[in-house]
């Protein structure tokens, strides 16, 4: 069998030089890792997107998943190798550009293997994007530790700012599943070991530092944010900031390269932006805001994956992140398979591989919900992907499509997975319609169309479709989260307790009412109860506690049980993993 590896390491990469060139950057411009890696400097970003009309940004989202992953990285990239491929039959179609998050090791070595895409649509070097990569995840390690251990050793020496080690917030944080660290003790050293306290330790993508570092804006915003975050309570109950230790502008200096995002290619050269991957439960899910705003700036088109379905990506995606960036996608894609259909339509995990028909319709429900919510509460125009996989059957797939058909649902059927970018062409040319149909009558804007079309003389850019949110933010926290539970997931109504109504007051006495909400449940269901499949209706969220990430800006709903460090199973796939005689990584997947 021919796995990802094998397809990875068969493939010619084109240098990084020549993939920065194809978007208009110099050799000068980059700063290379290697012949196929290269970061691009945020002044370059800058300077770039000054001098063009911003890409159409398209969102990857999908339906509520299996276990298994319903394969949105994968779709991303296909998509935009199906979007260059149709360029060059219609070069007006312009160039795509891909916007992901960074693979965290944890998952690499425990469950998940690589998470680089699959099959013909992969990005590469995929054994480097799994592991390492340029560094970034050990730099927001760094930054975040050394926060950490100032705290630590401001307690040591008098702890003039009375922190309470009992309200310390901030963890430790690496980039492994290491279940032994959720609960540790630290300080044990005697005299001179610092003060005994008890510490826990989180994966690196969970931390806070790691949304602080995807929603910045800039190196000066991200020192603001990281200033803002909450490290600790006071025994007065005040809250103690990472500028109160004085930690933020050592911790900036360890960040200032990792901010810079990372380019590569995709197996069909495709330039790829990756950076930055915050967890998408206690934090939005998404690669880093610059770059996105990179392949705004560098291409025709940015494709881009929010983390779980649609209810949870989708929604961050759009009420966090494309708030603060100012930007707005012009289709989204929402990701089915004939697979997490069956499941929805109550086929055991076990079977959901053998054809039938019935529960592929039975399933709709959870997909069609999806795209409802994007349709009517964002005023977007969702476009579904059958992403096809090896048991799926004609005839279950024409079922499918027919019944979106009926409801005036665009879905296409595509195999990039299978058959690399030339699989995705009929997707490609359903986003097309689909942006085209919001945005007006399409206009590439690369190149030598560059300076004909520059923002207008008032300054502002192209019609384009105008941003629409689940929620305001001037509504009281509480309402909130009670529009998004009610509008997004069909619940009845959301159940907080005392203890967590008195945090959001206090939240909000302490300035933050105006915060954005960043709700953790389970991605397999709509309610927070993952064995309901399907579109339930009338349930109710149960929160059970709230956290304030001041940071990245957001409140965080806790409902459901989150995991901030996980383990590994009992046959991790780091047994797999080896280096052959060539010096080559088998294994990753
Ligand atoms: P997600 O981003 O939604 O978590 P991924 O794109 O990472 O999902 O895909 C999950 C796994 O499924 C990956 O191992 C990928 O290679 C595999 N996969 C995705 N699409 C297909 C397909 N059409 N056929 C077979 N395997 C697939
Ligand atoms: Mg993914």
């Amino acid at each position: 069998m021919t796995t990802d590896m094998d397809i990875a390491l068969s493939a010619e990469l084109d240098p990084i030089v020549d993939i920065a060139a194809g978007l208009g950057l110099d050799a000068q411009d980059i700063i290379p890792h290697g012949w196929t890696k290269a970061k691009v400097p945020i002044d370059v970003l800058d300077e770039a997107a000054a001098d063009a009309t911003e890409g159409r940004l398209i969102l990857v989202t999908a339906m509520s998943p299996t276990p298994a992953g319903e394969g949105k990285t994968t779709t991303s990239i296909g998509l935009a190798d199906g979007l260059n491929e149709l360029a060059r039959s219609k070069p007006e179609v312009g160039r795509a550009v891909l916007a992901l998050r960074e693979p965290s090791m944890g998952p690499v070595f425990g469950m998940k293997g690589g998470a680089a895409g699959g099959g013909y649509a992969q990005v590469v070097p995929m054994e480097d994007i799994n592991l390492h990569f340029t560094g970034d995840f050990a730099a927001i390690a760094a930054a975040n530790n050394l926060a950490v251990t100032m705290l630590d050793n401001h307690i040591h020496f008098g702890n003039d700012l009375d922190v309470d080690p009992r309200r310390i917030h901030i963890r430790r944080v690496v980039d492994l599943n290491d279940r032994a660290l959720r609960g540790v003790v630290v300080g044990l050293g005697g005299l001179n070991g610092g003060v005994p306290r008890e510490d826990a330790f989180d994966i690196v993508v969970a931390s806070e530092v790691m949304a602080v570092f995807c929603l910045s804006t800039s190196l000066v915003d991200l020192k603001e944010r990281l200033g803002r975050i909450v490290l600790a309570h006071s025994r007065g109950r005040e809250p103690i900031t990472v500028a109160d230790i004085g930690a933020a502008g050592a911790m900036t200096a360890l960040l200032r390269n990792a901010l810079a995002p990372n380019l590569v290619q995709t197996l069909e050269h495709s330039p790829a932006f990756i950076h930055g991957g915050p967890f998408a439960n206690i934090a939005h899910g998404c690669n880093s805001l610059l770059a996105t705003k990179a392949g705004l700036a560098l291409g025709d088109w940015v494709v881009t994956e929010a983390g779980f379905g649609a209810d949870l990506g989708a929604e961050k995606f759009l009420d966090i992140k494309c708030r603060i960036a100012g930007i707005w996608p012009s289709a989204v894609v929402v990701v089915a398979t004939l697979r997490a259909l069956k499941y929805h339509g109550g086929v055991d995990v076990a079977e959901v591989n053998s054809p039938d028909v019935s529960a592929v319709l039975e399933g709709m429900g959870n997909l069609e919900l999806h795209c409802r919510n994007l349709r009517e509460i964002y005023g977007l125009t969702p476009v579904v992907c059958f992403n096809r996989f090896p048991t799926d059957t004609d005839e279950e797939m024409a079922a499918a499509i027919a019944h979106l058909d009926g409801l005036g649902v665009a879905a296409v059927e595509s195999t990039h997975w299978a058959d690399g970018g030339k699989g995705a062409l009929a997707l490609a040319e359903a986003v097309v319609d689909a942006a085209a149909g919001v945005d007006g009558e399409f206009r590439t804007i690369r190149d030598e169309n560059r300076a004909e079309e520059p923002h207008d003389s008032s300054g502002t850019r192209p019609q384009r479709a105008v941003p629409r949110y689940s929620y305001e933010l001037n509504e009281p926290l509480e309402d909130k989260i009670r529009t998004i539970t009610q509008r997004i997931y069909q619940a009845k109504d959301v159940d907080l307790p005392t203890a967590v109504k008195r945090k959001l007051k206090q939240f909000t006495d302490e300035g933050y009412g105006d915060a954005p909400i960043c709700i953790a449940k389970t991605q397999y269901s709509l309610s927070t109860d993952a064995s309901l499949r399907g579109a339930p209706k009338d349930h109710i969220i149960a929160v059970k506690d709230v956290r304030l990430s001041a940071g990245a800006g957001f409140v965080v709903v806790i409902a459901g049980d989150i995991m901030t460090m996980p383990g590994l199973p009992k046959e991790p796939s780091a047994l797999k993993i080896d280096v052959n005689e060539d010096g080559n990584i088998t294994g990753l997947f």
